[in-house]
């Protein structure tokens, strides 16, 4: 006896529902406080336009963008969780609802072959949907969160050196975005995610989870990372940019910033959009089976941010 596939795919199918279609309390909030405060008049008309979307979408049953993004599951075991099938059959239960849901929500079927560019129609292929994993001790439950990750083209990387230390972040922080709103590589306002340190590949890892996976408006435990926070937060939105690539008061929801323990000689960093329309939901399945749905994936616990040997 343990958690059951088929509960795992009918979660699965009803998380992708839920993160199509209803934008998450924290974002409708932020948008609407944004909207509110705006003194630029085509930026509070986009502002205004966006609320009027999202609520479209939600009385309407209907997906908030018509670009599903890429859908992806981030997995958080309990250490005493088990599954019936083990992690094989959770797998396959995440790819059946994937294609279940793109056919019946719908979702857009965006997922193609890179090369030949062959459309299996359904959001699955090689590494498609991608799982991510973590584990919590002292638990047999199993969370699962679905992010349609929008803003496809709002990620960058640089290695900066440790003398270039939180002047050469910002000074990144600030070229990204540029780069981003001016070029339209992700629709504004968005949460971003800042991932500092770790290898190259963890850096990146880290920072699109902060931007997708903490809720608009949460800290950082640690001070001085949460200072960092402000800072880029204001920072980013003192620097003229609005909805959309618009001229504006403001365009950032908020900034998350997440660190790994990294290579003395470098201090890599990495940015990440996470685009208005934001597409995730959660649910924890209990041993019994039972579910319970919430907003809040709660990715970044004590355990995931550890620093020491236990
Ligand atoms: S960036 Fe977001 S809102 Fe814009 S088209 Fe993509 S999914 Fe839709």
């Amino acid at each position: 006896m343990g958690i059951r596939p088929e509960v795992i795919e009918q979660v699965a199918y009803e998380l992708h529902r839920r993160a199509a279609i209803v934008l998450p309390q924290d974002a409708r909030r932020s948008i609407q406080h944004m909207c509110a405060r705006e003194t630029h008049k085509l930026s509070k008309f986009v502002f205004l336009e966006i609320i009027e979307n999202f609520q479209i979408a939600e009385n309407e049953s209907r997906p908030l963008c018509a670009d599903t993004g890429l859908p992806r599951f981030y997995v958080k075991c309990g250490n005493e969780a088990v599954i019936e099938g083990g992690f094989v059959a959770l797998e396959r239960s995440l790819r059946r609802a994937t294609a279940s849901a793109t056919r019946e929500i719908p979702l857009r079927p965006n997922r193609v072959h890179p090369l030949t560019r062959k459309d299996p129609d359904n959001n699955v292929g090689a590494h498609a949907p991608s799982v991510d994993y973590s584990f919590e001790p002292d638990a047999a439950w199993l969370d699962i969160t679905t992010v349609h990750k929008g803003g496809l083209f709002g990620s960058d990387y640089r290695m900066l050196f440790p003398a270039d230390g939180i002047p050469g972040i910002k000074r990144f922080f600030l070229d990204a975005m540029s780069e981003f709103f001016r070029r339209g590589l992700s629709c504004q306002p968005a949460v971003v995610g800042v991932g500092i340190g770790g290898s190259k590949d963890v850096c990146f890892r880290l920072g699109k989870e902060a931007a997708c996976l903490r809720l608009v408006g949460d800290r950082h435990p640690d001070p001085h990372i949460a200072r960092l926070e402000e800072e880029l937060l204001a920072l980013g939105n003192e620097a003229g940019f609005g909805p959309m690539g618009f001229r504006g008061d403001n365009s950032i929801m908020d900034v998350h910033v997440e660190i790994a323990y990294t290579h003395t000689g470098g201090l890599p960093v990495s940015v990440h959009h996470f685009c208005f329309a934001m597409r995730r939901a959660t649910a924890r399945i209990y041993a019994d089976n039972s579910v319970e749905y919430r907003e809040d994936p709660q990715w970044f616990t004590p355990y995931y941010r550890r620093e020491g040997i236990d």
